[in-house]
């Protein structure tokens, strides 16, 4: 038998997305040693609406990345659109905040991941494609990760830390998680088309048949390409009602759904691919000795939008940032700092974002929410926030808000208006 390769290093990161690329440029930054393996070669298609929020936009700029995004030709996409169900719209621009910018990007994956992974690269972390993590091998202490090569050599990877970045349902995790941590809560499609009509904002449609989910339209990020049209579903609902998701896919590119304005000129260019998400903050693990947990593997998903990618590339940074300190001080059980930065950062959001999407399924509660918010120019910058995670959901819980949502010359021209 061939004995395995073995290799230390102070943290290895398994998985190279957003999550993974981001906590091993901060740990590069920082002057830690680390080893990254994704089993993928980059660049790699990573199915996704690859719409970038202005939360992520804030993540990338801290690390200096936007700026490559503009040399490559992204423009940013200022403007939000949500129809509720009933066909009312609501178009806004996207308001600057606090550190978040007032626009998006629409970066293909291939594109985004493969920034990200030449950025960490460059900043010295060592990276190693088309290596897959198989396992946790037993033993005291320092963990010790199985890992295959494509040459199918056996490595054993002996780290102080392991920042354990695979995505939703992760092959990794799925080995060293027990499976009530993996459950899909949702799953999403997308397809690339052409000959959109417009748009310029990254559009929502909350479809009366997509509900508890929504369809999506998002334009070319850079001149040229193909808009990135999608649906998302929770996994409960899909199989409740026995649809496919190509099916719902389907409908929502043809005649019958609010979308059909834009798109009834598109041609799809490419087959549709469909991925699960995990978005469960509760079922979630951040955290498992030296095992830190980020991005999608740590179910950091929004649960109302179904975005993670400015999660995870936060998630990545406190992860490394939580490494650093346990291997500067040599106290490992500062590795728990992750936990407390995470629950800082997320959690109360995730209660919030949770609970309005049980509201915002309701075609009457979305309706009259669209149609309030699209008579008062602030509002609707506001409620947009919420959908791309630059507003905190609780913010609903300031009783200003309400009364001037619910001012009664705002109500009255709601009902007179429609
Ligand atoms: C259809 C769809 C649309 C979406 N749209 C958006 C959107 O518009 N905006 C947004 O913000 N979010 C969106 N999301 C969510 C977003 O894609 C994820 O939140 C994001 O990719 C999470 O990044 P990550 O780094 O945690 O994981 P990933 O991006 O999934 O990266 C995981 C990496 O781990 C590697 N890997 C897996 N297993 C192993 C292993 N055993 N060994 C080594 N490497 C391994 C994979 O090759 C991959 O490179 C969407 C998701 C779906 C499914």
């Amino acid at each position: 038998m061939a004995l395995a390769r073995a290799v230390e290093t102070e943290v290895l990161v398994v998985g190279a997305g957003p999550a993974g690329s981001g906590a091993a440029l901060s740990l590069a930054r920082s002057g830690v040693q680390s080893l990254v393996i994704d089993r993928a070669h980059f660049p790699r298609d990573k199915v996704c609406g690859d719409g970038l929020p202005p939360r992520a936009v804030a993540a990338l700029r801290r690390v200096g990345l936007e700026a490559a995004l503009r040399e490559r030709g992204y423009r940013p996409v200022e403007h939000c659109r949500i129809v509720g169900t009933g066909g009312g719209h609501l178009l806004t621009d996207l308001a600057p905040r606090d550190c978040f910018p007032g626009y998006s990007y629409v970066v293909p994956r291939r594109e985004l991941d493969h920034v990200l992974v030449t950025a960490a690269r460059a900043a010295g972390a060592e990276v190693w494609e088309g290596v897959q993590g198989l396992g946790l091998l037993d033993g005291d202490g320092a963990p010790v990760v199985e890992a295959v090569d494509g040459a199918g050599t056996t490595l054993h990877l002996r780290a102080q830390v392991v920042i354990v970045a695979d995505g939703s349902r992760g092959s990794f995790s799925r080995r060293v998680l027990p499976k009530e941590h993996l459950q899909a809560g949702g799953v999403a499609i997308r397809l690339y088309m052409e000959g959109v009509h417009e748009t310029g904002a990254l559009s929502f449609f909350l479809d009366r048949r997509l509900l508890p989910g929504y369809g999506w339209v998002f334009p070319g990020g850079a001149a040229g390409l193909p808009a990135n049209v999608g649906v998302g579903m929770e996994a409960r609902a899909l199989r409740a009602g026995k649809v496919g998701l190509r099916s719902l896919l389907r409908w929502f590119v043809g005649p019958g759904s609010l979308a059909w304005p834009y798109l009834s000129r598109a041609r799809a260019v490419s087959e549709p691919a469909a991925f699960p998400l995990q978005f469960s903050y509760r079922r979630g693990l951040r955290r498992s000795g030296r095992l830190l947990f980020a991005g999608d593997a740590a179910n950091l998903v929004s649960p109302l939008s179904g975005e993670g990618v400015a999660y995870a590339l936060e998630s990545g940074e406190e992860a490394a940032r939580a490494a650093v300190g346990a291997l500067r001080s040599g106290d490992m059980c500062r590795l728990a700092a992750y936990d407390r930065a995470v629950r800082r950062l997320l959690a109360a959001d995730y209660l919030g974002a949770y609970l309005l999407r049980r509201a915002l399924v309701h075609p009457t509660v979305n309706n009259a929410v669209v149609g309030l918010l699209r008579r008062d120019r602030e509002m609707a910058r506001g409620g947009v926030g919420i959908l791309t995670n630059t507003v905190s959901p609780l913010h609903l819980l300031h009783p200003g808000v309400w009364v001037r949502m619910l001012s009664p010359h705002r109500v009255v021209s709601m009902l007179r208006n429609g």
